[in-house]
């Protein structure tokens, strides 16, 4: 979605990823032979630093790179990264990224580190009440690195299941909703925000996101979008970042996590706002004037389309489905293989009001791959 952005403004982008298909490859064709995609991994610094060779600006779209290359080679080079290496460091490793927050005066619920032996997990349960969440440090997505510590005689459990990992908790946050906002920061330090959105997980995977975000309180979206800006303002370096935020009954707001890059919770703005995510990263990095974050759309509804086997086929006859739904806009990632659980599309509605865009959505609901939800 970034090279597809990217491509409408002459911008020419180089990949770093696995594979000659790699999604974001089909996308852009390599200008020039000197512009060929690289084919390696983003943690593998060689990797890199052949990618760097290639391009003027470095960006990620995911933030499980190696942020020590990256900081050598902005150092090396005098290339712009953005964000910042730094900002990358303390983001890839979530407990990091909490004592960041904290420090910097941002709201977030009780966390502590912790060892990976019995003990050390039992003496956090009596410290932080049963259930906690055990988080990974590292390496985490899609809840793939948290597992729900419900009693005491749950600790083994978790031990199989994250173990060789390096940890931490979290207090249980009894949230009312999920909400995100998509920050973009300019080279300059500039913050926009974009509408408050409420995000839907299932089985810790972002299931929906409903944007504007409903609330009896109609002053919250406001507090949301400061909350993020403020944690935005914090890290260095520019780019969109995505802020994801628990709403507690009581109208509190804590920050769960931040993603350095364009985000899940904005997809929605590719079709619902002026300008989308993906540009205004784009805008962002490059020096270029911010574009307008507002929605020009009254409501959107983004859905996910997650595998629910290996079967491909459930993707195309659901996304052909979802063609005949009016305000339906379709996005497949051409990824070569579906799994349970896994992103291989989605689809944002757009409508006159709430209710018009709920009522869009519930057919793909009934015929969501895997069965109903
Ligand atoms: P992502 O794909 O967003 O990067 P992740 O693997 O980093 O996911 P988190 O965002 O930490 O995982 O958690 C995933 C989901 O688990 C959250 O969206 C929320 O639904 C739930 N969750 C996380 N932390 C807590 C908590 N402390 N209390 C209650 N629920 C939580
Ligand atoms: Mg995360
Ligand atoms: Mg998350």
């Amino acid at each position: 979605m970034l090279v597809a952005s990217a491509s409408l403004l002459n911008i020419n982008v180089v990949i770093l990823d696995q594979g000659p298909n790699a999604p974001a490859k089909q996308i852009a064709a390599p200008r020039t032979p000197e512009l060929a995609h690289v084919d390696g991994a983003f943690s593998d610094p060689a990797k890199i630093r052949e990618l760097a060779g290639k391009v003027d600006v470095l960006t990620v779209e995911i933030e499980h790179v190696d942020a020590h290359a990256l900081a050598d080679i902005e150092k090396e080079t005098g290339k712009a990264v953005h964000p910042a290496p730094r900002t990358i460091q303390i983001i890839q490793d979530k407990f990091a990224q909490k004592e960041w927050l904290a420090k910097a005066g941002c709201a977030v619920s009780g966390f502590v580190d912790v060892d990976s032996t019995p003990e050390a997990i039992r003496q956090t349960g009596e410290k932080l009440g049963y259930p906690f969440m055990l988080k990974s440090r590292t390496l985490a997505y899609d809840g793939r690195g948290n597992f729900v510590v419900e009693s005491a005689d749950k600790v083994e459990d978790a031990l199989k299941a994250l173990g060789n990992r390096p940890l931490y908790a979290e207090k249980w946050v009894p949230f009312a909703k999920e909400i995100a906002v998509m920050v973009v920061r300019s080279a300059s330090g500039e913050v926009r925000s974009y509408p408050a959105v409420e995000t839907v997980h299932k089985e810790n995977i972002c299931h929906l996101v409903i944007c504007p975000l409903r609330s009896s309180d109609p002053a919250v979206a406001a507090r949301a979008q400061d909350v993020a800006e403020e944690a935005v303002k914090t890290l260095e370096g520019a780019g969109v970042f995505g802020v994801e935020m628990f709403l507690l009954d009581d109208g509190k707001i804590y920050i769960n996590e931040i993603a350095p890059r364009p985000h899940n919770s904005g997809h929605y703005t590719i079709e619902a706002c002026e300008t989308s995510q993906y540009e205004n990263h784009l805008r962002a990095i490059l020096d270029l004037p911010l574009g307008s974050t507002s929605l020009k759309v009254p409501s959107a509804i983004m859905l996910n389309i997650l595998g629910a086997s290996p079967s491909l086929s459930e993707i195309t006859s659901f996304a052909d489905f979802a063609l005949t739904v009016p305000g339906c806009a379709v996005h497949l990632y051409g990824k070569a293989e579906s799994r349970k659980g896994r992103k291989m599309g989605h689809i944002t509605l757009t409508g006159d009001s709430d209710a018009q865009v709920r009522a869009r959505l519930r057919p793909l609901l009934e015929r969501l791959p895997g069965g109903p939800s």
